[in-house]
């Protein structure tokens, strides 16, 4: 459990996460009919809060209630008015270490039935403290006999709330299996992502990643590695992979933003590699970390600074 800031943006202002309510009867808690996304602010050595890709999570939540058909949130949340107001929440909260920043569209409308358009929407925004969902230096999945939701179901390209019910399913499974989470597969068979991160193998010096069209959601992350690998000169492959791949895979990682970079060591009973932390994981790991916390200057873009 992490622990949650008091001020958080809910409505129409800043208020006591107290006050951060919605009705039993509003969509977002009848349907699961949020979308959401959470972004990391690093605190630098010279003391400066980094918030990291806040255009791209901004985009997502804009991409996903646009799949999802919400249609009142982007005339009234520009990115302008959005990156505002998640601003405005961070130095209310006066950080002085690492968070998570929440942010979710809720459809508001009370008892509309199962519809998505031109229905009320309210946007919160609240900061949280959490170490990451999974060991990182050595994690030990199974594979899910849940499989992930596919794109013609409920689009897991889509941040949305109720579908996170299929991940639920999929990590307590894990959790009672005595793993620390899962691989879940699509529909076809092939590895999909974990509950709630991206997955990436290493084999033959290459990584190797599901394509977008294997029904995960598109990482913030994922995309982040592959331009790290694309600086070290690393050739990514994005294509299927299959179970048994994993297996025999060099090396196995799990990416997110609340997961970090997650050294997998053991898939269904089966050591990975050398049961060990891999060479490139550890390489990409250190690189990522100098990308959030500034230090690689090819990436300052991706960073906005929270005076
Ligand atoms: N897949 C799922 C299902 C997730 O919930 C997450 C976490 N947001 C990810 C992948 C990783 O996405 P990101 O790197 O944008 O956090």
């Amino acid at each position: 459990m992490g622990y949650i800031y008091d001020k958080a943006y809910f409505d129409d202002g800043i208020k006591s996460i107290d006050e951060a309510k919605l009705s039993v009867a509003s969509s977002a808690v009848l349907y699961g009919l949020s979308v959401y996304t959470v972004f990391p602010v690093h605190i630098a050595k010279d003391g400066s809060k980094l918030a990291f890709r806040l255009h791209d999570h901004y985009q997502r939540l804009v991409n996903s209630a646009h799949i999802i058909g919400i249609d009142t949130f982007k005339p009234e949340w520009s990115e302008k008015r959005f990156l505002q107001v998640a601003t405005d929440v961070i130095k209310t909260n006066q950080i002085t270490d690492n968070v998570f920043v929440r942010a979710t569209v809720h459809v508001d409308e009370l008892i509309p039935g199962p519809r998505s358009r031109g229905l009320k929407t309210i946007l919160s925004i609240f900061v949280y403290k959490s170490g990451p969902i999974l060991p990182n230096d050595g994690a030990r999945l199974k594979t899910s006999v849940w499989r992930r939701v596919p794109d013609d179901a409920i689009p897991p390209r889509a941040k949305v709330n109720g579908a996170y019910v299929n991940s639920v399913l999929a990590k307590q499974d894990a959790i009672d299996s005595g793993y620390d989470d899962c691989i879940i597969l699509d529909s076809d068979g092939h590895v999909c992502e974990l509950s709630a991160a991206n997955i990436f193998i290493v084999r033959g010096g290459k990584l190797i990643t599901p394509g977008v069209t294997s029904d995960l959601l598109e990482g913030i992350s994922r995309n982040t590695i592959i331009q790290i690998a694309d600086q070290m000169g690393l050739e990514v492959v994005e294509r299927s992979i299959g179970l048994t791949e994993l297996y025999i895979a060099d090396e196995v990682f799990a990416c997110g933003t609340s997961a970090y970079i997650s050294s997998v060591i053991e898939v269904d009973a089966r050591k990975i590699g050398d049961g060990k932390v891999g060479k490139i994981t550890a390489d990409i790991r250190d690189r990522y970390t100098d990308v959030l916390y500034g230090k690689n200057k090819a990436f300052a873009e991706f960073l906005t600074v929270i005076n």
